[in-house]
């Protein structure tokens, strides 16, 4: 009962999202006017705007003008549902809850622009590197570990947390300046945010699932002549898929790293 509340409080916020992504690019307001259809401008009803579920009833198309909503509206409803569920099963409700599934909720955001516009807003990434260094000390208390080897202290994690954003945001400045046309000044300030967020050695498990996974999709996309070597692919959504999965495994696969340093360190 509890994880379909949680569910559907990530669904509300996916369709919050979905309307940041659209308007916050633009220079919109995100409050006004409330959510209308982009085909025939007709505000919403509220039972239109029951998040995943209108669109299943309303069969993806809008009531009045019978126009197709767009399929994203549903599938970020539904993936970020999913993300606050399996942030629910891992934490609980508290305050762990409410932060990580913040962390996820920007992910989502910053994704959604970079895929659709090739951009990640300095207006979403600065508010998050501000919270993130008011956070930063206090990873280890909300049960994300950050301590290196056992060193959990406030002190411990906030200088993990801010020598890791700063290490990510520095090895994405060298590879941008090496190549300015696979790199972006977004993604390298994306990087500073992931890293103050999953701290180390979270961003580097972040950054290798990334790269395996932006490699990956390249490869596909070229051997299946969707793209041509020329053209680039935005690296943010896999840098936010890399860091989602740190996030949401994050603790078991620290644990793990800590263990083995631990063993490896007492041989
Ligand atoms: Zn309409």
């Amino acid at each position: 009962m509890l994880g379909i509340i949680a569910f559907f409080i990530g669904a509300s916020v996916g369709s919050f999202l979905n309307v940041a992504a659209d308007r916050v690019p633009d220079g919109r307001s995100l409050i006004r006017p409330k959510s209308y259809c982009e085909s025939c401008e007709r505000s919403l009803a509220y039972i239109d705007m029951v998040p995943v579920l209108s669109y299943l009833w309303l069969r993806g198309k809008c009531r009045n003008c019978k126009a197709k909503i767009p399929l994203r509206v549903a599938v970020v409803e539904a993936a970020t549902g999913a993300l606050f569920l399996s942030v629910y099963l891992l934490y609980g409700f508290g305050l762990d809850f409410v932060v990580v599934s913040a962390c996820l909720a920007l992910l989502v955001v910053v994704s959604m622009t970079d895929l659709e516009r090739g951009l990640i807003l300095d207006v979403m990434v600065f508010p998050a590197i501000v919270l993130l260094l008011f956070m930063a000390p206090f990873w280890t208390e909300i049960g994300f570990p950050r301590g290196f080897l056992g060193d959990e202290t406030l002190i411990a994690s906030f200088a993990n947390s801010t020598l890791s954003g700063l290490g990510a945001f520095l090895a994405f400045l060298i590879v941008a300046m090496i190549n300015p046309a696979g790199m972006g000044g977004g993604d390298v300030k994306f990087a500073a945010v992931l890293g103050l967020m999953v701290g180390f050695p979270g961003i580097l498990i972040s950054l290798w699932i990334s790269v395996i996974g932006g490699g990956l999709i390249a490869i596909t996309l070229i051997l299946t002549g969707k793209k041509n070597r020329k053209d680039t692919i935005p690296f943010g959504p896999f840098m936010a898929i890399g860091t989602a999965a740190v996030l949401i495994a994050g603790p078991d696969i620290i644990h793990w790293y800590q263990d083995l340093a631990t063993a490896v360190s007492g041989t």
